[in-house]
């Protein structure tokens, strides 16, 4: 087995429904010898946005992203093993309008989105994605793009050709969720097998809303490697590599 290293890209702080400061996150993460972490609270303005606290206001993202870039800063002045991320996890029930808005991919390390279910959201997505090609150019190159807890039972039995090649299109990747294991279950063997020919970027990804949980990457890692995924993780874990330099 390759050695791997300890990560987790999904995690949700005070910002939005998580229970812990980015701080105190950071500060757990730094204990448990993780190597990397990324903050990916909630953006929404479907009727998720009345249910939860999320990130609504362009000053609250301005004050989240500044957080995260001064924490940033003081774990490279630290010199240890842990990178921290920026991210943000963006409901795709959100309207057009308000995602181009408010989001400046570029000032993300990771987007996640979540809720993709059927065509018509993989038809939104990349709209999405055009707005920031044309508006942000090469900038937006260095985003990583994820799909939050994904399941494959809705693209299971029809549309299994357009979702792979709209995620290589794009090289978007697909999470690992530890919070999420039906969704690895041996029925979708015929999904990671497509993964896994088309050379689909994977990560991992826990969903940590408390700290409890922040190191519970071992359960998506035995996925990865059940599934032989392995080459498509390290060219991920490449990809965070690279952009960290
Ligand atoms: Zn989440």
């Amino acid at each position: 087995m390759m050695p791997f290293p300890k990560i987790n890209l999904h995690i949700h702080s005070i910002y939005s429904d998580g229970k812990n400061s980015i701080r105190d996150i950071v500060e757990k993460a730094l204990n448990l010898g993780l190597n990397y972490i990324c903050i990916t609270d909630h953006f929404t303005n479907s009727w998720k946005a009345n249910v939860i606290p999320n990130l609504n206001t362009k000053a609250k993202i301005e004050k989240y992203i500044t957080e995260l870039s001064d924490l940033q800063q003081e774990l490279i002045d630290y010199g240890g093993q842990l990178t921290l991320l920026k991210g943000i996890e963006i409901d795709i029930s959100s309207s057009y309008d308000y995602i181009t808005k408010m989001i400046v991919p570029e000032n993300f390390d990771i987007i996640l989105f979540e809720y993709l279910e059927n065509v018509e959201g993989i038809g939104f997505v990349k709209n999405i994605l055009l707005n920031w090609e044309q508006r942000y150019g090469k900038n937006y190159d260095e985003c990583l793009i994820g799909l939050a807890h994904f399941d494959p039972s809705f693209f299971e039995y029809s549309s299994l050709g357009t979702l792979i090649s709209f995620l290589k299109r794009y090289d978007i990747y697909f999470e690992f969720n530890s919070s999420y294991p039906d969704f690895y279950s041996q029925r979708y063997k015929f999904f990671f097998k497509e993964l896994k020919t088309n050379d689909i970027l994977v990560s991992i990804g826990c969903d940590s809303h408390d700290l409890s949980t922040l190191a519970n990457f071992d359960e998506p890692l035995q996925r990865i490697q059940i599934y032989d995924l392995e080459l498509n993780f390290a060219r991920f874990i490449k990809k965070l590599e690279k952009r960290n330099h």
